[in-house]
C-alpha cells in the first residue's frame, strides 16, 4: 500500500488541483505537490499544492481586500442569501461528481458520500435563511430622549481549518454561516481530502461570489494551517480536528486575539437502560461506531448497558454486525469502506491489539487482507475496565467497548468519566430517566432513542476537551459576528458634563 500506483485504468480519475486564491487557480511557491491515493485501492487519484506560508499570505491579502471594500459584506442579505441558496441547490441536485471524489479520497462508501453532499445542501439552505434573519436589537427603554442600538457586524476575514473525516459536511457547518454573516474566508482542508473544498469554491464562483471572498490554500497543517492560525489579519479561526491540534491553534490565535471556535474529539457514551427498545438500541450502537468506519467525532465508542441486559444486548449486537458489509466503496451494498491512510490504519490496529489484552474480543478484531486497500472489521470488546486505554482514548475507528452499569447514578458517573464532552446517547422508554440523563451528562448534544441525528436547526459543538463554540442552529451565524452597541442621544436634551 505504500506505493502509489497510477495504472492505465485509473488515469482518467486523476485530478490536478491548484490553490484557489482571489478567484484564480494558483500553484504553490513551494513548487511541490502532494499526492493523494485512494485508500480503498492504493491508486493515485489526485495531486494538490503543497502550500507555504507565503501562499497563505497571498490568500489572506485577497480575503482582507475583499472584506475591506465591501464587495461581499456590503451586499444585502437577500443578495448573499441568493448565492448560498444556489450552492445549496448544486449540493442537493448536482452532487454526483463531488460525491465520487469524496468517496475516492476518503474511502467511504459512495452511497454515504452522496447522502452527505445532500445533507450539506440542507445546511447551506439553512444558512441562506440565517443570512436574512440576522439582525441587531433596539432598546427603546433607556430614556425618552435616547435609543440603544445593537449592531451585528461580520467579524472580518476568517480562517477555516477542516479534517478528513467529513470534508463536505464539516466545511458546510462553517463556510455558509461565515459567508452569510458577510465574512470573507481562507480555508485549509485536510491534505488527505482537499478536492471537495475546491469543488465548492467553483460552485460559489458560478453562483456569483465575488473574487477574493473565498480562498482555498491546500497543504499540511504546518505550515499552512499554522500560518492561518497565527496570521495577524485573520480575525477568527473556526477549526475542526483533534484536541491536540486545537490546543496549538488556540495558542497561535493569541497573537492578535482572534476569536476561536474549536470542534474537537470525543469519547462519547451511549447508555442503554433495560427498559429500552433493545433492537433499536443495538441498531443505534452499530450506527454509532460503524458509520464512516468510526471516523466520527460523535462516535458512540463507549456503550454502557444495564447489567441485567448486557448479555442479550451483546448477543444481538454481534448477530446484527454480521450484516455489516465491509469493502468496495463503489458497491451500493457496502456499509463500511476503507480507513483513510496507513497511519490511521496502524493506530486502529494498535488499539485492537491493546483491546485483546485488556478485554474479551466479542466481534471482529482482524484486518481484511483479501481486499486491495486498508480495511478492518468492526470490532467489539467486552469485559473491559472503564480505565483501559481502549475505553478512554479516541480511536477514530470502528472499535467499540461494551461495559455494564447498575443504576442511573452509576450510568451518569461512567458516562461523565472523561475529559471530553461532545455527544452522548441514551436509550430508555422512561421519560424521567431520559430527562435526568439529558441534564446530567456533560456533552454538547444528547440523543435520546436516536443517534448521530443532526438537524441543521439544532446547534452542534462540544464542552471541555471537545472544544467550544457552536455550529448549525441560530448560534452558527452569530459566531461569525461582532456586536457593536450604539447609544443615541437627542442633541437638544444632552446634559453637559461641565455644566
Ligand atoms: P487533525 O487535528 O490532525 O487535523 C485537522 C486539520 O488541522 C487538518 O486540516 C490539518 O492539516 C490541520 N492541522 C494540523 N496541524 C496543524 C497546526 N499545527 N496548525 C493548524 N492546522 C493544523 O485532525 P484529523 O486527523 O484531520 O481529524 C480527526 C480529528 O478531528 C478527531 O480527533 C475528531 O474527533 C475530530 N473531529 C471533530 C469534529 C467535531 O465537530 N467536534 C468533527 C470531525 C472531526
Amino acid at each position: 500500500m505504500s506505493k502509489t500506483v497510477a495504472s492505465k485504468e485509473n488515469a482518467g480519475l486523476i485530478r490536478r488541483y491548484s490553490h484557489y486564491i482571489n478567484g484564480e487557480n494558483i500553484t504553490s511557491t513551494s513548487g511541490r505537490l502532494i499526492e493523494r491515493i485512494n485508500p480503498a485501492t492504493g491508486k493515485l487519484i489526485g495531486t494538490l499544492q503543497d502550500g507555504t506560508a507565503e501562499d497563505v499570505d497571498l490568500a489572506v491579502s485577497a480575503a482582507v481586500e475583499a472584506f475591506e471594500d465591501g464587495r461581499w459584506s456590503g451586499l444585502t442579505a437577500a443578495q448573499r442569501s441568493d448565492v448560498l441558496r444556489n450552492v445549496s441547490r448544486r449540493l442537493k441536485e448536482d452532487w454526483q461528481d463531488l460525491a465520487l471524489y469524496e468517496s475516492l479520497e476518503t474511502g467511504k462508501p459512495l452511497a454515504q458520500a452522496s447522502g452527505e453532499a445532500q445533507w450539506a445542501g440542507d445546511i447551506w439552505d439553512y444558512a441562506a435563511g440565517q443570512a436574512r434573519s440576522l439582525h441587531g436589537e433596539t432598546y427603546t427603554n433607556v430614556g425618552e430622549d435616547k435609543l440603544g442600538l445593537v449592531l451585528k457586524h461580520p467579524v472580518g476575514p476568517v480562517g477555516l481549518i477542516t479534517p478528513w473525516n467529513y470534508p463536505i459536511v464539516v466545511l458546510s457547518q462553517k463556510l455558509p454561516f461565515a459567508l452569510a454573516a458577510g465574512c470573507t474566508v481562507v480555508a485549509k482542508p485536510s491534505e488527505l481530502t482537499s478536492g471537495s473544498t475546491l469543488a465548492i469554491a467553483k460552485f460559489l464562483e458560478e453562483a456569483g461570489l465575488p473574487k477574493g471572498a473565498f480562498n482555498v490554500v491546500t497543504g499540511y497543517g504546518d505550515p499552512v494551517g499554522k500560518r492561518i492560525a497565527e496570521h495577524p489579519h485573520i480575525r477568527m479561526i473556526s477549526f475542526t480536528g483533534s484536541t491536540v491540534t486545537g490546543q496549538s491553534i488556540a495558542r497561535a490565535a493569541t497573537g492578535n486575539m482572534k476569536k476561536v471556535v474549536l470542534e474537537l474529539g470525543g469519547k462519547n457514551p451511549t447508555v442503554v437502560f433495560s427498559d429500552a427498545n433493545l433492537e433499536a438500541a443495538v441498531d443505534g450502537a452499530i450506527k454509532g461506531f460503524v458509520y464512516n468506519s468510526g471516523a466520527e467525532c460523535c462516535s458512540g465508542s463507549r456503550v454502557f448497558v444495564q447489567r441485567e441486559s448486557i448479555a442479550a444486548f451483546t448477543e444481538l449486537l454481534c448477530k446484527r454486525l454480521e450484516a455489516v458489509k465491509v469493502g468496495d466503496p463503489m458497491d451500493p451494498l457496502t456499509t463500511m469502506g476503507a480507513i483513510i491512510n496507513e497511519a490511521q490504519f496502524a493506530k486502529i490496529n494498535r488499539y485492537i491489539a491493546e483491546g485483546k489484552k485488556s478485554g474479551d474480543l466479542a466481534f471482529g478484531g482482524n484486518v481484511i487482507t483479501d481486499l486491495p486497500g486498508l480495511f478492518v472489521q468492526p470490532t467489539v470488546f467486552t469485559n473491559v475496565s472503564p480505565t483501559a486505554p481502549i475505553a478512554r482514548e479516541e480511536v477514530f475507528g470502528p472499535v467499540l467497548v461494551v461495559i455494564p452499569f447498575d443504576d442511573l447514578s452509576d450510568a451518569i458517573s461512567l458516562a461523565n468519566d472523561t475529559e471530553y464532552g461532545l455527544a452522548a446517547g441514551v436509550w430508555t422508554s422512561n421519560l424521567e430517566t431520559a430527562l435526568t440523563m439529558a441534564r446530567k451528562v456533560r456533552a454538547g448534544i444528547v440523543w435520546v432513542n436516536t443517534f448521530l441525528d443532526m438537524p441543521s436547526e439544532v446547534p452542534f459543538g462540544g464542552t471541555r476537551q471537545s472544544g467550544y463554540g457552536r455550529e448549525n442552529g441560530r448560534q452558527a451565524i452569530e459566531e461569525f459576528t461582532v456586536t457593536k452597541s450604539v447609544v443615541v442621544q437627542n442633541p437638544s436634551t444632552y446634559e453637559r458634563y461641565l455644566g
